[in-house]
């Protein structure tokens, strides 16, 4: 049984690595698990980053990941390259179990687990994400000026993201499995009533074409079976996300979708000493600024949180 830490970090995504630097720079010498596979989180899948503050030019998402890494573990952060596979919040000590079975007790717990977008599971979709393929309107509608480009989805997510690349698209495509949206009543209008988007209702991508860059879809008719040919340049994802809380569901409060709640404006979370920080929380703007920002708070949090128990 290892000693007990302050606080341990679960998850190395931009509000993971922002906890770790502010704890650190607190000297509170966090221990972080940053994810087996995934360490460095979401960013790690993309290529060019053009809207983290301080970078003029953008950054690819990985340098920025290892900048903050870096900078993390310069002030004192104990960085592992693991997944917490089990956890027990409840009590005045919170015990952590990695996948060696090593448990790791602390005072403190940030979650900042991340959330997984839902992929279409289809051959490519990996590996053009950066290259034509994307999951996220704001980060990356800029990329698509002037292009035809395809938006996947019928709920309130896929229809902001059609309005909102219309701005920049020549055309956008909505393609829908059925032949009505499930996003709100206000929102279909304003999608209806824009000259550049159309809808490719019952369909389904079938086929996502491209090399080095995306260079078209085939669509398939889910009535019919019927295929045809969708010459675009860039394709969003927009079936939805799914946050990583699994291990937290019978300890902490999940709200309806399955993210964690916090008592906001603060990241604590409903069990004392235990915070949540980033996408794990946040089902509104996913951004690695935002999760950076309230990575920040629940380092904040959990710091004058400690402070009060000595
Ligand atoms: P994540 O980055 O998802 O990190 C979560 C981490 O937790 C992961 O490393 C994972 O391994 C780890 N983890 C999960 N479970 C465990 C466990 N049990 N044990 C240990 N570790 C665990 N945002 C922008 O602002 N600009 C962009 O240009 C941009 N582009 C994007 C491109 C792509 C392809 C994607 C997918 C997202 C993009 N985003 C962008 C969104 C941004 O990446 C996210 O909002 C941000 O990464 C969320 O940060 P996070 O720290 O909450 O979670």
């Amino acid at each position: 049984m290892s000693d007990v830490r302050n606080v341990i970090i679960i998850g190395s995504g931009p509000a993971g690595y922002t906890a770790a630097l502010y704890t650190a720079r607190a000297s509170l010498k966090p221990l972080v698990f940053e994810g087996a596979v995934t360490a460095g989180g979401a960013l790690m899948n993309t290529t060019e980053v053009e809207n983290f503050p301080g970078f003029r030019d953008g950054i690819m998402g990985p340098d920025l990941m290892d900048n903050m890494r870096g900078q993390a573990e310069r002030f004192g952060a104990e960085l592992v390259a693991d997944d917490i596979v089990s956890v027990d919040l409840t009590g005045e000590i919170k015990t952590v179990t990695d996948t060696a079975g090593t448990v790791h007790r602390a005072k403190a717990v940030i979650v900042a687990t991340g959330s997984q977008h839902r992929k279409l599971g289809l051959p490519n979709e990996d590996a053009l994400s950066g290259r034509g393929v994307s999951w996220c309107a704001t980060c990356d509608g800029f990329f698509f000026k002037d292009q035809d480009i395809a938006v996947v989805g019928g709920g309130d997510t896929a229809i902001e993201e059609a309005t909102f690349l219309s701005r920049f698209a020549k055309s956008v495509t909505v393609v829908h499995r059925r032949d009505a949206l499930r996003a709100s009543k206000a929102m279909q209008d304003r999608a209806f009533a824009d000259p550049k988007i159309r809808f490719a209702w019952d369909s389904e991508v079938a086929v996502i074409h491209g090399e080095q860059k995306l260079s078209g879809l085939t669509l398939r008719n889910t009535k019919t079976g019927e295929t045809s040919e969708l010459p675009v340049t860039g394709l969003f994802i927009a079936v939805g996300h799914d946050p990583r809380t699994e291990l937290f569901k019978d300890q902490l409060e999940l709200d309806d979708e399955g993210y964690l709640r916090v008592e906001a404006p603060s990241t604590r979370t409903n069990v004392t000493g235990v915070f949540g920080a980033g996408d794990v929380v946040d089902h509104t703007y996913r951004q690695a600024i935002t999760a950076a920002g309230t990575g920040c708070s629940a380092a904040l949090d959990a710091e004058r949180f400690l402070a009060a128990l000595s």
